[in-house]
């Protein structure tokens, strides 16, 4: 591993006074992803700005309903949390599927936010890869590429984003708080990470020294009616081949909302806009929920290894829709 220094930042301004004066630097918090990205070569800061000690733990109230989480607290805490289990047991239950009790007592919201693909040539800097090496190729696509993207991908890249937590929070309409040199800005959940394209270097659209301070999440509607389901290779330590985040709200036996988002499928958290339109209004039943699945696949472009995705995640989504819809 490359020599690094260490300094340690007690306030949020510090922590971007930091970043902004050396673009060598990382901020790390548990370090779960960025450790393991240090160990292979992939990410090689020149200094760490352990964010620690900055007081952003708490999970409150928001005036109106909403709960504002810090993006310090840890993964474990998030999920066992009265408020999240209440009003958010969608997002309980996505925390508790991703990786291990020991990964999630030390993981951050912040830092979940900000993992990175388990595309396997992204960690092996023996291959090419145009998100490690912009302009390497990708290896990926020719390669074994059972675990990729069927959705939104690019010649560039064919990567899936690996957060559980991360599909819930875009079921759930949150919104990112950032701060920077340039002051605070709110980044809704649909626009925090993007879409390959032709800069699959680039993950999310946070700006270089821009730290993020918490999570917010609106009013819900949908404690009564939301499931995540998390289908993998095996039953713990392992990431989603495919899962889905399903919330409907249910009145006089028509769907009134309703929120479906995908993961395992796309380099971002995949919102099915188009099998929601489907489902709000209609009456809630299997018909209708194999429609809606049909709709958020329809553009589904496989590669050679992961054309049981589609079909998977079809079936995931009737499934879980079915559980929230009884
Ligand atoms: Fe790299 Fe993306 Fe290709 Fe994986 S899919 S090898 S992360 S460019």
């Amino acid at each position: 591993m490359k020599p690094f220094s260490y300094t340690r930042a007690d306030s949020s301004r510090a922590a971007v006074a930091a970043l902004s004066s050396d673009r060598h630097a990382k901020f790390i918090g548990g370090g779960t992803n960025l450790l393991d990205l240090m160990k292979s070569g992939v990410e090689q800061p020149e200094q760490l700005v352990d964010i620690n000690p900055i007081p952003l733990t708490n999970i409150e109230e928001l005036p109106g309903g909403g709960v504002r989480i810090g993006a310090m607290a840890r993964n474990t805490y998030a999920a066992n949390h009265p408020l999240i289990r209440q009003r958010y047991p969608l997002l309980s239950q996505a925390f508790l599927s991703g990786a291990t009790q020991q990964l999630r007592n030390m993981a951050t919201v912040g830092g979940n936010l900000m993992q990175r693909t388990r595309c396997y040539y992204f960690y092996d800097p023996a291959t090419p890869c145009n998100k490690r090496e912009p302009g390497s190729g990708c290896a990926a696509l020719k390669g074994f590429n059972r675990i990729h993207a069927i959705l939104g991908t690019s010649e560039e890249c064919i990567a899936t984003h690996p957060s559980d937590m991360c599909v819930a929070l875009a079921a759930l309409d949150a919104v990112v708080r950032v701060t920077g040199a340039n002051g605070d800005r709110q980044i809704p959940m649909s626009e925090f990470h993007r879409l390959p394209g032709d800069t699959p270097q680039l993950d999310t659209n946070l700006g270089e020294d821009e730290l993020i301070t918490a999570v917010d999440l609106p009013p819900s509607p949908f404690a009564a009616r939301s499931y995540y389901l998390k289908i993998r290779d095996r039953a713990s330590y392992a990431f989603a081949l495919v899962s889905v985040a399903a919330a409907l709200e249910i009145q006089g036996g028509t769907i009134k909302a309703a929120r479906l988002a995908i993961g395992g499928v796309a380099h971002k958290p995949w919102r099915a806009t188009e099998a929601e339109e489907i489902l709000v209004g209609s009456s809630p039943n299997q018909e209708v929920f194999e429609q809606a699945a049909e709709a958020a696949l329809q553009k589904a472009q496989p590669r050679q290894h992961n054309a049981f995705k589609a079909e998977l995640a079809k079936r995931a989504i009737v499934r879980t829709l079915s559980t929230v819809g009884e």
